[in-house]
């Protein structure tokens, strides 16, 4: 499990708030492993990796980056963290406020320069206590050092939020990718799988099922080779989407295998598959090697909508009775569960 950030936005900030000025102070730079170890320790869920974030601190009066990289894996993600979107989108709040804090901090900071300055010239105008001078001349630098700090800092910043924002499109684009069939591009068991819950969650009994199997699929293999096999499967998803509506997925299920998941009823699902069945009577495809044609593809296909109190597992065993009628039937045909 990639960690985790249940606290509310009030907690959330408050951590926030007590992370930034000891990532300052520790000349920690603001990177979005950082943060998450920051915030992890101020929040004080992970007791060990306190303890050594202390050690580390004594010792090197830093927390060097390999160190910072360690710590991350070990303590704040366990595992993977592809993902785990929710670790960015967490991060990606957190640097906002820090954004925000650190703008507060530099107003502060320089309100505080200012104020100091006029202390200076004021007390320069009585020249006496001398000692008074040099402390507020040490001050001012003080704070003045803590200002180009603080700037430092803001703008390594917003490098971390640009770096961050890069980090969550790619994160997105991943997981959008991890639900897509990689020959086919239409959704794979995967996003089956999610949306089948997804319509038995939603929905009562308006959840139709369409399993779709290539007929003697096995045999355009052997004729056309492996590979014109792959591009029939490719040309078979095409017509799918072709298909498919708006509210529906369209997937792969398995080698030859497709699906449609519906909210809908039998009837709807019927006529999505009898209008698939006649699109691929129209498919036409040509091996570049030699322009044969292929315009043989025909598939089988099973209707089954949900009945009452049924499991997802009943369904798709329902779906696969009604398809091998199809198939005993003569194949290239819809058959509606019993
Ligand atoms: P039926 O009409 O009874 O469904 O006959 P079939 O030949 O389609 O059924 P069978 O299950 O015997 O064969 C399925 C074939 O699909 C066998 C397998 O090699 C082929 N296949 C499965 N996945 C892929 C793939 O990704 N690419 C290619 N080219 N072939 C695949
Ligand atoms: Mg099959
Ligand atoms: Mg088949």
């Amino acid at each position: 499990m990639a960690l985790e950030f249940p606290e509310d936005t009030a907690l959330a900030s408050r951590y926030v708030k007590q992370a930034l000025p000891m990532m300052i102070k520790n000349k920690i730079a603001p990177n979005p492993c950082n943060f998450a170890l920051w915030y992890a320790y101020v929040s004080n869920r992970d007791l060990l990796l306190n303890k050594k974030l202390d050690t580390t601190l004594k010792e090197k009066g830093t927390c060097p980056e390999v160190v910072s990289r360690d710590l991350f894996k070990k303590h704040v993600i366990k595992e993977e963290i592809a993902l785990q979107k929710n670790l960015q989108d967490s991060l990606s709040n957190v640097v906002q406020e820090l954004v925000g804090n650190v703008n507060n901090t530099k107003n502060q900071t320089n309100t505080y320069n200012q104020y100091l300055e006029t202390s200076l010239t004021e007390i320069l105008a009585d020249p006496d206590p001398i000692h008074v001078q040099e402390t507020v001349k040490n001050l001012i630098k003080t704070t003045k050092d803590a200002s180009h700090l603080a700037n430092d800092f803001q703008s390594q910043l917003q490098s971390a939020e640009e770096e961050i924002a890069a980090l969550k499109q790619q994160l997105d684009q991943r997981e959008e990718d991890a639900y897509l069939d990689a020959l086919t591009k239409v959704g794979n068991r995967r996003a089956f799988d999610r949306r089948l819950v997804e319509l038995f969650q939603t929905t009562d009994n308006d959840t139709t099922l369409v399993l779709v199997d290539l007929d003697h699929f096995k045999k355009l293999n052997d004729t056309y080779g492996h590979l014109m096999g792959d591009k029939v499967l490719q040309g078979v998803a095409k017509v799918m989407q072709k298909a498919c509506p708006d509210n529906a997925l369209a997937a792969r299920y398995g080698g030859e295998e497709f699906a449609f998941l519906i909210q809908g009823n039998a009837d709807i699902g019927a006529n999505i598959a009898e209008h698939t069945r006649q699109l691929l009577g129209k498919l036409l495809l040509r091996k570049k090697s030699d322009g044969q044609v292929i315009d043989n593809i025909t598939a089988s296909f099973g209707v089954v909508q949900r009945n009452d109190g049924e499991y997802p597992e009943q369904l798709i065993e329902r779906a696969d009775k009604a398809l091998y009628q199809a198939k005993e039937a003569g194949r290239n045909r819809v058959k509606m569960a019993a």
